[in-house]
């Protein structure tokens, strides 16, 4: 009979896709469910980008490229990291994979070993922990308050640090909560970081263009640029350019990082698909003035959901400054009965019981590694939305 791995038996399956999946049930069943659960946007992909694919594929493009992209791609990456964030990186310096997901994985193959340590600041997406167990590493969660914007503060991380600590893993702005870091904020963890040469900073900087507010972006190795030779800075297209499904994220960090992921993409996927290269080239080459124009729309469905889910007694419900996620504490419902009879106690309990009874599905945060909370991915339309948080108000109001 078929046994897993030692390996993969530390490792659990993704709970964001068992939640579609529970929602996808109960709408085969018949049920009109509202599913906040995936993290995708729900525009399309703009139309040059399109075209540059299809024109790929009628010059040929269609066969193995370099493992870690092509020369084309990585000058486009270059130049944006110049242009956006004020970063030099050579073209030697950059890599590409099917994904942002495989780039953090891949870093992580290529650098932790057995008893590396990984800060990893709570809430988090849920792959990164079960990612640096994957590569034989031990997560460590330094976890973040409501009351700091869920923020890793510098004495949290300090605090998390030990001699055995690899790698920090940065996230902003944040799935699940949405927070960004300001530059004052990150120079101050930049301040803790200087003292420990050991850490490396992977920066996941996937949401870098969905901010809000006015909220000024920047990324850790351009305020500190005294990190730049320990951090890997990681992005990609899925987000930026609602491009989730044609499987491009990229990196920049020091050439022998680079190197280590080139030798594990070589020995596992091989290149990206090269049809997607050169859409992303055109995606990061061509007209950027739609990113503030989809931003705008995301902004204004964080207000609605903000202001519904605040409307919700038991709910509270921060403003967040990016991505399209809200990360709302459920301490007022702990404890109440729902219609079903049941006791809520977690977070977990909350999301199943908010899913049979109104049809409604939420992550739990207990997914994320915060409790007792709840994630809403708010993109979707805002008729969808209105009616998701009117929901949500009366399952409230219902509980006892
Ligand atoms: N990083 C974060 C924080 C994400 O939320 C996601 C996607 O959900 C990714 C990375 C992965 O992006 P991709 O779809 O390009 O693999």
């Amino acid at each position: 009979p078929f046994s897993e791995s030692e390996t993969l038996k530390r490792v659990k399956p993704s709970p964001t896709l068992a939640v579609t999946a529970k929602a996808r049930a109960l709408a085969r069943e018949g049920k009109k469910v509202i599913s906040l659960g995936a993290g995708e946007p729900d525009f399309d992909t703009p139309e040059n980008i399109c075209d540059a694919a299809i024109k790929a594929i009628k010059r040929g493009e269609t066969r193995y490229t370099d493992v870690d992209g092509i020369p084309e791609l990585k000058a486009a990456i270059v130049a944006k990291f110049k242009r956006e964030n004020g970063l030099d990186y050579a073209t030697t310096q950059v890599s590409v994979s099917p994904g942002g997901k495989p780039v953090i994985y891949n870093a992580m193959m290529a650098s932790v070993n057995v008893g590396d340590e990984v800060i990893i600041p709570a809430p988090y997406w849920v792959s990164y922990p079960d990612m640096v167990l994957l590569a034989g590493g031990t997560p460590v969660f330094a976890v973040g308050e409501m009351a700091d914007g869920f923020k890793l503060k510098p004495e949290t991380l300090e605090a998390a640090i030990t001699p055995k600590t690899k790698w920090l893993i940065l996230n902003s702005p944040s799935n699940p909560s949405g927070a960004a870091y300001t530059e004052a904020e990150l120079k101050a963890l930049g301040e803790v970081l200087k003292k420990h040469p050991q850490v490396w900073i992977l920066t996941d900087d996937m949401y870098e263009h969905l901010i809000f507010d006015g909220f000024k972006y920047t990324t850790i190795a351009q305020v500190v640029p005294e990190l730049y030779g320990r951090t890997l800075t990681m992005n990609g297209v899925s987000k930026a350019y609602s491009m989730t499904g044609w499987r491009i994220g990229y990196c920049a960090g020091p050439e022998p990082l680079i190197k280590a992921m080139s030798k594990i993409i070589s020995q596992s996927t091989s290149n990206p698909c090269s049809i997607a290269q050169w859409a992303a080239v055109e995606a990061l080459n061509g007209p950027q003035d739609f990113i503030p124009e989809r931003a705008a729309v995301f902004q204004k469905r964080r207000d609605l959901v903000v202001a519904g889910l605040n409307a919700c007694e038991g709910i509270t419900c921060p403003t967040p400054e990016g991505a399209f996620y809200v990360y709302p504490s459920i301490e007022g419902v702990i404890g109440k009965t729902a219609p079903s009879g049941k006791v809520i106690m977690t977070d977990e309990d909350f999301a199943s019981e908010l899913l049979q009874t109104e049809t409604v599905a939420v992550v739990h945060g207990a997914a994320f590694g915060l409790s007792p909370f709840f994630r809403i991915s708010y993109a979707t339309s805002e008729a969808v939305l209105t009616e998701a948080c009117e929901r949500i108000q009366r399952f409230c109001a219902s509980l006892k």
